[in-house]
Parts: C-alpha cells; structure tokens; sequence
C-alpha cells in the first residue's frame, strides 16, 4: 500500500506540474498559483468544487477560504477530517473579472472547464475514488450534463465518471449566503446528503467474482 501511495503521489505531482505550466485559457496568465488539487492520494471519498477563489489563488490550495471552513465541519460531521479526502476543483485557475478594487470572482466558463478537464479525468483515474461528492450545480453539470437541476436532482447517486458514484449537494459557498429558516433548510438537505455519503463509505465492496476454475 506504501508503493501504492508513493506512486499515486508521483502521478499526482506530475500532473501539477503540467497543470502550472498551462497556458490555454486566459485565467492562466492572470492567476497567482495554479490550484491543482489536494489531499490523500488513497481517499476513498473525492470532493469537486467549481474554481478556486482569491485565498486558493493566493495560496495555491482548494477550499481553504470561508467555504473550505465550512466544508470541513461538514466532513467532520460525518466523521473525516480534510486529510481523509481528496479536494480539487473543475478548473484550477482562478477565474476572474477585472473590478475597480482589483480582480473579482466568477463563474468558470465552458470552454475554460473543457481545457481543464483531462486534469480532472486524471485525477479521478489516479485516485479512482469510491465516491465522488460534487458541490454545486457547476461541478455536477460537469459530469451529468448541463439541464441538471442542483435542487432537485441533488442527494441521489448517479453514475458518474470511470463508473464510480457521484453524488452533487449544495456548495458550502451557497450555504455561506443563506440565512434564517432557508439556512436551516438547506443544511438539512445537506445533512441528509453528507449521510448518504457516509452510507456509501460504510458499504463493504462487492467481494469479487470466483475464478471460474475454483467453481466447480
Ligand atoms: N469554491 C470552490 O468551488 N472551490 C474552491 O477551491 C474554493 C471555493
């Protein structure tokens, strides 16, 4: 399991460096750090955010502002810690608008996700988790099409890439804007959404087929 790891670090190092050297979209040359993406190389649990923000750009590491706060009481819930999971995002560089005090966040656009993909398809064939957790409608439009409807469709599994299940809640970011009764809403959905999560981590595998010789 140590070489396991060791080689997956290799692998995921490897693609940092390609990540940081890519220029294809504009947000490349503009962006302080690329935000490749961080965590265990065996985590049983991949979380999906949409792009990194001004803190992750300033540190070069995912979810690590206001939201990344709240994502990890929301691991913690469920009994991980940060450590646990693998966290990356579906661009790494830091998508901005120019503002009058500097740049501002927004929305990736399609073709800047299209040209980050193969880092994220990397990613997911390295770690090749048990389950995905995507968080908000970008991430799991990314994998599930562009007419998914984050309120309803969100808290069930689905197939996702390489097979694996995914699951898509509520960005801890939307949380972060919601107050009062619609807050505790939310983090109900949320809450049953982590469970579910949990559950499917708990599951024990499918134990493998027998060889056909020792059938018989
Ligand atoms: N929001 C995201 O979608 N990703 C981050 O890394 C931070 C905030």
């Amino acid at each position: 399991m140590l070489e396991e790891r060791a080689r997956r670090e290799r692998l995921l190092a490897h693609g940092a460096g390609v990540a940081a050297a890519c220029r294809k979209c504009e947000i490349g040359a503009q962006r302080r750090n690329n935000v490749y993406g961080e965590g265990d190389p065996c985590a049983q649990l991949m979380l999906i955010g949409e792009g990194p923000g001004e803190t992750e750009d300033l540190l070069g590491r995912p979810f690590v502002g206001r939201a990344g706060q709240l994502l990890e009481k929301m691991l913690g819930a469920i009994g991980l810690a940060r450590e646990d999971v693998y966290i990356c995002n579906t661009v790494k560089c830091r998508p901005t608008l120019p503002g009058p005090r500097g740049p501002k966040n927004r929305a990736p656009e399609p073709d800047e996700m299209i040209n980050c993909r193969p880092f994220l398809d990397e990613q997911i064939d390295i770690i090749h988790p048990r389950a995905i957790l995507a968080l908000g409608a970008p991430a799991a439009k990314t994998f599930l099409g562009r007419d998914f409807a984050i309120s309803k469709m969100r808290g069930r599994w689905y197939e996702g890439p390489q097979g694996i299940a995914l699951m898509a809640t509520f960005h801890p970011a939307y949380l972060l804007r919601q107050t009062g009764g619609e807050l505790e809403a939310v983090k109900r959905l949320v809450w049953h959404d982590l469970k579910a999560v949990r559950a499917k981590l708990d599951e024990t595998p499918a134990a493998a087929p027998p060889e056909q010789a020792s059938l018989f």
